[in-house]
């Protein structure tokens, strides 16, 4: 089994939530195109892109128990 997809790099702080801008800890690779989500974003819409996605790529685990979480929660 092959797949042209490269070795998906780990979520930094460059990739931004696709809605807020936050820093992203889900990306979710669709047909179209990738989806960025922040930890808030990723449960909002988490569970309904994984339905659709090609691919889904989840680091939020990173944000539990991590007090260095810099997501607004407003
Ligand atoms: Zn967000």
């Amino acid at each position: 089994m092959t797949t042209a997809v490269a070795p998906s790099a780990q979520l930094t702080a460059e990739d931004r939530c696709d809605r807020c801008g936050a820093q992203a800890y889900l990306r979710v690779e669709l047909a179209i195109g990738e989806l960025l989500f922040c930890g808030h974003h990723a449960r909002e819409h988490g569970a309904a892109l994984k339905e659709i996605a090609v691919s889904v790529q989840d680091e939020t685990h990173k944000l539990t128990g991590s007090p260095a979480a810099s997501d607004d929660a407003s």
